[in-house]
């Protein structure tokens, strides 16, 4: 909590407040008088504290810092951001879990949110990823069933992993997920410890509209550190909120946290003939087939004034491409293009953009206009309407994003229909070492061992066709 000097406390309204700790009573016993306004506003002010929480990434921690190009990728972007190395813009970062609730422990095995938004000069870039290359799903219609196998049990409000194991094992394209989520990198030791990435594919498009498929990697400058489970378990007891503190410390302390920013690129004619899905959320591109570009350093340097101003009420979108970036179309992405922002109007409101965390760094010339807590000037007079004669802002056509080429019947075609979900969950096991061997397959038993056995055999199925090591040593484990 920061200091601030003598001031004479009013109402909202300003008007000065003579006495804020007896309220107005008919003689010393009470009852109180109505007349007592100001404690009306204190207690109707607090009822109305809280907003709704995000319903995942509830719990997080934020700062503000600095992006800068390192890298040169003008040749695949028309973005100004990249038209020079030595070029920057100030960035907002929200790191979260996902599964937990606003008041939950910070140190649980579950992705985290590794949320950015880019001030630029040519409008908001957000890079809205997580922790981890991949993810559970690749079709939005099973994201809402997903994240209740997660939440709360329905009669017992209580979390379970009979639900989880129930939904994954049903969900062979999963597996990759779990084998990150249950290895040694699902319990971060801070947020400054680990990985992001963008996840999906999204697209970069230059000046001769060629359009490049990207996927955006940053790398943490600190070292990758995780905790065991025993460790995560003893410090959840002891500070819930460790990840947060350690970021707002570490920043406080001058221990600014860096990651460098890393690119894959693959041209477009590319995603035709590729072995891999490129559009598969759960699936990465192999380095040897696509390397690791260098794009840039981003350096988190100054904690928000006040956490509800600025994180709570933080809005990230997929959505916010300026001109340069564009989407892709990965079925998870195309939908997270409109939920971002519907799910902001629902929290926070209509004119969450213009709030000062999430407000572009650039001028806005927009004919939207009103709604519900519209805090600035609502463009005063100007014209509203478009087109006009009174000289209101234009689109202009040098801004126009390359056609994105698609082709197809639409229909609802079955996404695990001739789709390997199997190899790369096995590669990763075969990447890593003894002891990282240990660490996953005793977290996975730990987590499965009070699962019905069906589904235990039905996911140990899965297991051992990643790799038959991989299932032996879980069906081991449980018994099997
Ligand atoms: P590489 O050997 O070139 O890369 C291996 C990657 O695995 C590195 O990025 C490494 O991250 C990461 N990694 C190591 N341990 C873990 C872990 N416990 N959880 C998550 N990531 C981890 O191999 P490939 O590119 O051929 O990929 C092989 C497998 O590596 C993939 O199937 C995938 O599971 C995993 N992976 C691949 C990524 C990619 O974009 N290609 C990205 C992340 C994971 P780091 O360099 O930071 O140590």
């Amino acid at each position: 909590m920061s200091k601030s000097s003598k001031k004479t406390m009013t109402t909202d309204a300003g008007v000065p407040v003579s006495d804020n700790q007896n309220s107005l009573t008919a003689g010393p016993r009470g009852p109180v008088l109505m007349a007592d306004y100001h404690l009306m506003e204190r207690m109707a002010h607090f009822n109305r504290e809280r907003v709704p929480e995000r319903i995942v990434h509830a719990k997080g921690a934020g700062a503000y810092g600095t992006f800068t190009v390192t890298g040169d990728i003008s040749r695949y972007t028309r973005a100004k951001l990249f038209s020079k190395i030595g070029n920057s813009c100030e960035m907002f970062v929200r790191f979260s879990t996902v599964a937990g609730e606003l008041g939950s422990a910070d140190t649980v095995r579950d992705p985290r949110g590794f949320a950015c938004k880019f001030y630029t000069e040519e409008g908001n870039w957000d890079l809205v990823g997580n922790n981890t290359p991949v993810f559970f799903i690749r079709d939005a219609l099973k994201f809402q069933d997903f994240i209740h196998s997660q939440k709360r049990d329905p009669q017992t409000g209580l979390k379970d992993n009979t639900m989880q194991w129930d939904f994954w094992s049903l969900s062979p394209e999963s597996l990759h997920q779990v084998t990150i989520l249950f290895s040694d990198r699902g319990i971060p030791a801070t947020y400054r410890n680990m990985n992001g990435y963008g996840s999906h594919t999204f697209s970069l498009w230059n000046d001769k509209g060629e359009r490049y498929w990207v996927k955006w990697h940053l790398k943490t400058m600190q070292g990758i550190k995780c905790l065991t489970e025993e460790e995560a378990g003893r410090i959840a007891g002891q500070d819930p909120d460790f990840h947060r503190r350690d970021l707002f410390t570490a920043i406080k302390q001058g221990k600014n946290p860096k990651w460098g920013v890393q690119i894959q690129i693959m041209p477009e004619k590319d995603a035709e003939t590729y072995s891999i899905h490129p559009f598969d959320l759960t699936k990465v591109w192999p380095h040897k087939d696509y390397p690791l570009i260098e794009v840039g350093v981003m350096e988190l340097n100054r904690s928000p004034e006040n956490y509800f101003a600025e994180v709570e009420q933080s809005a990230f979108e997929p959505s916010n491409l300026p001109p340069g970036f564009g989407a892709s179309p990965d079925k998870m992405l195309q939908a997270r293009l409109l939920s971002y922002a519907d799910a902001h109007r629902y929290r926070i409101g209509i004119n969450y953009a213009a709030l000062p965390v999430n407000k572009p760094r650039c001028p806005v010339h927009t004919y939207n206009r009103d709604g519900h807590m519209r805090f600035d000037g609502n463009y005063g007079g100007t014209v509203n309407y478009q087109p006009n004669s009174f000289d209101g802002p234009m689109d202009d056509k040098q801004y126009k994003e390359p056609p994105l080429h698609i082709s197809g019947d639409a229909d609802r075609y079955d996404h695990r229909e001739g789709n390997d979900d199997y190899k790369q969950a096995g590669d990763l096991y075969r990447l890593m070492s003894a002891d990282q061997k240990a660490q996953l397959v005793g977290n996975i038993v730990r987590a499965m061992k009070t699962v019905p056995k069906d589904i235990q055999l039905r996911q140990i199925d899965h297991f051992h066709k990643a790799d038959k090591d991989y299932g032996d040593r879980v069906a081991s484990g449980l018994g099997l």
